[in-house]
């Protein structure tokens, strides 16, 4: 037990919801893997986050934001520490301009879905976002991410975010002084000026509602065709690497199919590892492990993950 009796009152007097102890990280997660988060708190403004990542951080307690875990592997071992996610109120979509070019700017709060975006797309007949079609997750988690498909990813769209951090407080940070790379943004910060994002600007464009809502379904089947269907999984699991696919190199290993307990290369994309019913975290690293070392036998090619790890 990390936090004290006395760290736990505390933490439960500055939060406007009840603080769960001990609670199963694995049904906040896609992959349905991983142990308890010792206190788990759905923040439901930012002033309520504000006061908490400061008593975090006054008290040295290890702490951690999640979004809806879709790129995610809790260890079995589950999170000694306070687990921090967004409750309701902070998924708002609020209509920013509308300019007389076409130009759309929307506020998105960090902790609304993508599929609950998109749809609000369709409805405001706004375009750019569909890409996302089908892409689980929270805004602010596909913005850390810079989450992306079809050659098109969130930086593209992004005009600015909103942060907090214990060291800054609240930023607005504007698209100059955002790095995206691929599948990361590169300036969250370390330590006690780790940041985490609140809300997202977006830059969209008037579109066509049918043709918004066909280019969503439209991705939406691809994906079906191309990813397993019935196991729970993180999406991709590895990045790929310059000019070549993940997926295509671990297929000419020939390591589809290939198990470690209750965890397996997906029959139907070889970068997808999926929870076959009984997979433990550990079953995952070990088979991440043996996937990698076996690429790098084969091709000279070092994969790196793309799901990240708690
Ligand atoms: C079936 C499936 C298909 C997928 N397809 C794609 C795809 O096509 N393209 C793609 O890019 N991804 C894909 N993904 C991966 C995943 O959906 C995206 O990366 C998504 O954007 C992650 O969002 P999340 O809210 O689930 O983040 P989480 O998984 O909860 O978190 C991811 C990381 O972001 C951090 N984080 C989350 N929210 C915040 C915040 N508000 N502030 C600071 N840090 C935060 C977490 O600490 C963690 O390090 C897929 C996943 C699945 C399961």
């Amino acid at each position: 037990m990390i936090i004290s009796q006395k760290l736990r009152e505390g933490l439960r007097h500055i939060t406007e919801r009840e603080v769960l102890w001990n609670c199963s990280l694995a049904p906040y997660t896609s992959f349905g893997i991983g142990g308890p988060a010792e206190a788990l708190i759905e923040v439901e403004s930012i002033a309520e986050l504000q006061r908490l990542i400061c008593f975090v951080s006054e008290h040295d307690l290890p702490w951690r934001f999640i979004g809806r875990g879709s790129n995610l592997l809790v260890g079995d071992d589950g999170f000694g520490g306070v687990v921090f996610l967004f409750g309701k109120n902070m998924s708002g979509v609020k209509l920013l301009e509308r300019s007389m070019t076409g130009g759309i700017r929307v506020r998105v709060s960090a902790g609304c879905s993508l599929a609950r975006l998109l749809n609000w797309c369709v409805e405001h007949d706004c375009e750019g976002l569909e890409f996302a079609a089908g892409i689980p997750g929270s805004v602010g988690g596909a913005a850390l991410m810079n989450a992306g498909a079809f050659g098109e990813d969130m930086s593209g769209i992004i005009e600015a975010m909103e942060v907090v951090s214990f060291a800054n407080g609240v930023e607005e940070l504007p698209r100059q002084q955002l790095d995206f790379d691929y599948r990361c943004w590169s300036n969250q910060g370390l330590g006690k000026a780790k940041r985490i994002v609140t809300s997202v600007d977006l830059i969209l464009r008037r579109g066509e509602k049918t043709v918004i809502r066909k280019r969503c379904s439209d991705n939406t089947a691809k994906r079906k065709k191309n990813q397993p269907k019935i196991e729970k999984n993180a999406g991709s699991f590895f990045k790929n690497p310059p000019d070549d696919s993940a997926g295509r190199l671990i297929e000419a290993s020939g390591l589809k199919g290939m198990r470690c307990g209750g965890a397996m290369v997906s029959l139907i994309h070889a970068n997808f590892i999926v929870n076959t019913g009984t997979a433990t975290a550990k079953d995952v690293c070990r088979l991440m492990k043996m996937v990698t070392k076996k690429v790098e036998k084969d091709s000279g090619i070092r994969l790196f993950p793309e799901v990240h790890f708690l």
